[in-house]
């Protein structure tokens, strides 16, 4: 069977973005509004030759963005502690919110290994959040824009120890 990835974060970092670009397909919904990632959450996977099994999940995306309850969260729970690896998706041009900073305590709590990845870092603006991600803890982040299929290979390099 593929090692497995579990992608996890707040809503609208880009979850599905990446999801979508790493199966190759968009067979996850990506919308601005935050709480739409219905349809397929897992696919196959190819970065760069690297093959995974790939799972989005929605369990941050509640009616009280500011809170952790509730049925999907469990569901991201049971999916990052089955992974071999967890991508944690920051807004690289927001910067670090306080629900970035709970789940990020609850991730230093699992085994799972952990990637903070700051997505949509294309252009200067993204590169700063990047560097404000090392205070999550969680080691290394990584720069990536899904959207613009930028920080790949970086995002290679970091996963290829775990899967
Ligand atoms: P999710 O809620 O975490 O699954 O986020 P989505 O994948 O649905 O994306 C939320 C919004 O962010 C959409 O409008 C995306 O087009 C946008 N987005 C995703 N990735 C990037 C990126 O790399 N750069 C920029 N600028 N926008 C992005
Ligand atoms: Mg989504």
């Amino acid at each position: 069977p593929l090692p497995t990835v579990a992608i996890v974060g707040r809503p609208n970092v880009g979850k599905s973005t990446l999801f979508n670009r790493l199966v190759g397909k968009r067979l996850a919904l990506v919308d601005d509004q935050p709480g739409v990632t219905r349809d397929r959450r897992e696919g196959d996977a190819n970065l760069l030759g690297l093959e995974f099994r790939i799972f989005d999940t929605a369990g941050f995306e509640d009616e009280d963005p500011q809170t952790l309850p509730g049925r999907m969260r469990q569901q991201t729970e049971a999916a990052v502690r089955d992974a071999d690896a967890a991508l944690f998706l920051i807004d690289g041009r927001e910067g670090v919110t306080p629900l970035d900073e709970e789940i990020a305590r609850w991730l230093r709590a699992e085994t799972t290994p952990v990637i903070v990845v700051a997505n949509k870092a294309e252009g200067r603006a993204g590169q700063e959040g990047a560097y404000e991600a090392y205070r999550l803890g969680l080691g290394d982040p990584v720069a990536i824009s899904a959207e613009h299929g930028e920080g790949v290979a970086d995002l290679f390099e970091a996963l290829r120890p775990h899967v």
